[in-house]
C-alpha cells in the first residue's frame, strides 16, 4: 500500500491510502468546422494523475482549461481520443468497451455545478436518494426509508423526515448540493468528481459544503477530484493541486507548496487574484492580463506566451517540457530549463503527473 502524508492549507496531516484511480495521458480532441475547413479543438492533452483513498486532488484553471472535460472523460460521459483510465488496477477503457459498467458507475460518482439542474423537479428528495439504492441493489434487505434518512442526516439535512418529503424547489442552493452529495454517497463510491460544486452557492454556505467533503474524505476515505476556478478553495480543501491551461497541466504540487511557491507565471497570476487570509500583500504579485487563446488556433510554442509577463523568444517557438522542481513539484515552463521538449504524440514522460 502506498502511504504518504498530505497536509493541506489547514495544516491537517492525515494518511492517504492506496491509489484508487489513475489517469494516464488522457487526451480529448474534438473535430469542428466544415468538411472543407476542418479544425480540431484540443481540449485536453496528455493529462496524467492519481487519486488515492482519502485524497482531494484540486484541478484549477479558467474556463476552457480542460477541467470539466477531464471529469467528463473520467465519468465516461464521452470517450477520450487517447489515454487510459485505471480503476483499482483495471484499465476500464480496455475491459469495458462502450458504456461503463454498473460497477464503474457505482465507484465513480459525479456532482455538478448546478444542483437544481441535476435534480428532477417532479420527484421528492427522498425519491432522488432511494433511486440509486434500487438501481445498484444497495438495500440488501434493509429498509429503504431508514437508509434514505441516514444519508440525509450524514449530509446535515435534518430532520431527515422533513427533508425527504420536500421537492427540490423547496430547498436552498446549499441544501440541494447536499442532496446531490447524499445521492452520490448512496452507492458508496470510491471517488467523487466534484465539478465546481460551490461556485453557484452563496458565499455563506460554501464553507459548509467544503467541510462536508472534508468530513467524507476523512471518515469514509472517499477520494475527490475537486474542480474549481478558485485557488482559495483549492488551497482550503486540496491535498494536491494541479493547475491547467488550454488543456495542459502547467504545474502540479502538494497544495501548500504550490500556494507558497508558485513557479509557473500562470499560477502566479491566479495567486495574485486570491485574497490573502493573513491580510497582507500577496507574495507573488502578477498582473492579470489578456484572454485565453482559442483552442482551435493555439499559438506555436507555449500556449501562455500571449499573456505571460516573462515571455522569452524561445517561448514563442518551442512548447516547454516538464521540469521537476522538488520531489513532488512539477512545472511546464522554459524558465526552469529545457524539460522534456514536447513534439507530438507525447508519452508519459512529458505529462505533468501527480502521485500520492
Ligand atoms: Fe511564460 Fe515562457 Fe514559461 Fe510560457 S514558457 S509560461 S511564455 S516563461
Amino acid at each position: 500500500m502506498t502511504q504518504s502524508l498530505a497536509p493541506n492549507e489547514r495544516g491537517d496531516s492525515h494518511p492517504v491510502g492506496e491509489v484508487v484511480l489513475e489517469v494516464r495521458n488522457l487526451t480529448k480532441h474534438f473535430p469542428v468546422g466544415s468538411f472543407f475547413k476542418p479544425k480540431l479543438v484540443r481540449a485536453l492533452n496528455d493529462v496524467s494523475f492519481t487519486i488515492s483513498r482519502g485524497q482531494v486532488l484540486a484541478l484549477v484553471g479558467e474556463s476552457g482549461s480542460g477541467k470539466s472535460t477531464t471529469a467528463r472523460l473520467i465519468s465516461r460521459l464521452m470517450p477520450p481520443t487517447k489515454g487510459e483510465i485505471i480503476l483499482r488496477g483495471k484499465d476500464v477503457l480496455k475491459t469495458e468497451r462502450g458504456r461503463p459498467s454498473l460497477n464503474y458507475r457505482k465507484e465513480i460518482q459525479m456532482i455538478f455545478q448546478d444542483p437544481f439542474g441535476s435534480l428532477n423537479p417532479v420527484h421528492t428528495i427522498g425519491h432522488h436518494i432511494q433511486r440509486p439504492l434500487e438501481i445498484h441493489k444497495m438495500l440488501k434487505g434493509g429498509n429503504a426509508q431508514d437508509r434514505v434518512y441516514e444519508l440525509l442526516s450524514t449530509v446535515g439535512l435534518t430532520p431527515p423526515e422533513d427533508a425527504a418529503r420536500k421537492y427540490p424547489y423547496q430547498m436552498s442552493g446549499g441544501q440541494r448540493q447536499r442532496v446531490a452529495i447524499a445521492r452520490a454517497l448512496a452507492v458508496e463510491p470510491e471517488i467523487i468528481l466534484a465539478d465546481e460544486p460551490i461556485s453557484m452557492l452563496d458565499v455563506s454556505i460554501r464553507m459548509g459544503v467544503l467541510n462536508l467533503m472534508e468530513q467524507l474524505k476523512e471518515e469514509r476515505g472517499i477520494g475527490f477530484l475537486y474542480i474549481t476556478h478558485d485557488l482559495a478553495s483549492a488551497r482550503y480543501i486540496g491535498d494536491r493541486t494541479m493547475v491547467m491551461y488550454t488543456g495542459y497541466v502547467v504545474e502540479a504540487a502538494e497544495s501548500r507548496e504550490l500556494m507558497e511557491q508558485p513557479a509557473h507565471p500562470y499560477t502566479q497570476m491566479l495567486m495574485a487574484a486570491v485574497p490573502n487570509p493573513q491580510g497582507g500583500m500577496v507574495k507573488h504579485k502578477a498582473e492579470v492580463r489578456g484572454e485565453i487563446p482559442s483552442l482551435t488556433d493555439l499559438p506555436p510554442g507555449c500556449p501562455f506566451a500571449t499573456r505571460c509577463p516573462k515571455v522569452m523568444d524561445i517561448c514563442k517557438k518551442v512548447m516547454p517540457g516538464v521540469e521537476q522542481l522538488s520531489p513532488d513539484h512539477w512545472v511546464r515552463c522554459h524558465l526552469y530549463g529545457p524539460g522534456e521538449t514536447m513534439t507530438t504524440g507525447t508519452g508519459q514522460k512529458n505529462a505533468v503527473t501527480t502521485a500520492s
